[in-house]
This record gives structure tokens, sequence and C-alpha cells, in this order.
């Protein structure tokens, strides 16, 4: 068996991550587009094959999808840069550099364990998809370069639907039309404070939310004295709502 048979992406006896690596560096190739049915199509015994090429990511590989490319439509991913060539050896492990458990609680702490794309907190439903939840995850920032260590400034704090820009694709789908007009019934102050949203890309924490954030970590007996605090101090008792 010559080496070209046996690194091939039809070859099952390889690891699925380096499966794909193969099949986008030997079928698709840089620049180029294709869409999740081919790949599926490609290697179709393997499970979650899409979720082997977002690992391709840590690696350096720059996989596009329209959730970033406006000219994409949302079906399709282009192949913009092919990172380590995970199949060779010495390369196997580029990008699987695991995040120890202090850098990631530091993440989540800094970004006050809610996903930076859609501020939504660990286990709280959707809202346009009540029967899941969300699950937080760990995200890169820019695809970091092979042989470079996880740090804090490059990961930030994403749901899995968000980090799984692709696996979304099949999801619950909305309109642009639906979408804005939604956007249009909103009072002017919310249409504002979305637009800066939209410019950061991700829902900025407001005030009140930090605030409560800070409220949420203290013990039940502090957040019950700061509630008639509260209460008392805008004249409705108890706190409670009435
Ligand atoms: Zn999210």
């Amino acid at each position: 068996m010559t080496d070209t048979v046996w690194m091939n992406w039809q070859n099952d006896q390889l690891g699925a991550r380096i499966r794909v690596a193969l099949w986008l560096h030997n079928e698709i190739g840089e620049g180029n587009r294709f869409n999740k049915q081919q790949l599926r199509q490609a290697i179709p015994d393997v499970e979650q094959v899409d979720r082997r090429m977002r690992d391709l990511r840590p690696a350096g590989w720059i996989i596009r999808t329209y959730r970033d490319m406006a000219n994409l439509s949302p079906d399709e991913l282009l192949l913009e840069k092919i990172g380590a060539h995970i199949w060779e050896p010495g390369q196997r492990s580029a990008g699987l550099r695991a995040i120890s458990s202090k850098l990631r609680r530091e993440v989540l702490e800094r970004d006050h364990h809610r996903c930076v794309r859609c501020g939504i907190s660990a286990g709280e439903p959707y809202p346009d998809d009540p029967s899941s939840s969300a699950r937080l995850t760990l995200g890169h920032v820019t695809p970091h370069k092979h042989g470079s260590a996880a740090h804090l400034e490059n990961l930030i704090t994403e749901c899995a639907r968000c980090n799984e820009a692709v696996k979304h694709l099949t999801g619950v789908q909305f309109s642009a039309e639906q979408v804005w007009d939604r956007i249009q019934e909103l009072p002017k102050r919310e249409k504002q404070k979305l637009l800066a949203w939209m410019a950061a890309d991700r829902r900025l924490m407001l005030e009140t939310e930090q605030v409560w954030a800070l409220y949420r970590q203290l013990p039940a007996i502090h957040r019950e004295a700061l509630n008639k605090r509260l209460g008392t101090v805008l004249g409705t008792g108890d706190g409670s709502a009435s």
C-alpha cells in the first residue's frame, strides 16, 4: 500500500478529523466553496462530521459560513485557508491542545458566564427554540497559529449554538424580513442598543445585567437583604412583585 492510498479521506482507518482535513485539502482546495451535504456524502460513516470540521479551526484552518460572510448562502461554506497538515506525522496533534480548567474558569468569569454572542447563560432555554437549552463552550477569537498556546485574550465564552454556526444551519430559521419586522417593533432606545450590539457582533452586557450577575453570586441570605433594601428604597415594601 502506498502512502497516497493510505493518506486518503476514504480510508476509514484514519481519524475523522484527519479524513475531513484530507477531503478539504484534496477535493475542495483553498478559496473554494462547498456545502455540508457534500461533506456528509464524502464521509458518510462518521457521526457529527461537521463537528470534526470545526475541530480543524484551532489548527489554523479558516472555514467561513454565511454567518461571517454575507455573500455565502446559508448552506455554503468557504475553505478560506488550509491550516496545519494534520495528516502528516508531527502535525497530528496540531490544535488539539487542551485548555486548562483554570483558564476555562477565568474566561467564563470574565464573560459573566454568558455567551458573548447571544447573551444566553448556561442551561437557559433559547427564546426561539424553548426545547433546547444553552451549553456554554469556549471559542477562539481568531484561529490560533499552530504552536501558539491557548490564552485568555484569544478565548471567548460562546454557547454551543453560536460556536457551532454550521450546526445552527439545520436549526430554527427566521427570514431577514421576519427579523426586520421584530426590529421595527422595538422602541428607538432599544434600536440604538441593538445597533451597538450589531457593530460589536456581541451582546454587550447592560449595566443592570452586570449588577444582576454580581447579585446572583451572593449567598441567599445577602440576596434577601439586598432585595428588601432595594424594595424599601423604591417604596414597594418587601420588594416582592405585587
Ligand atoms: Zn450564543
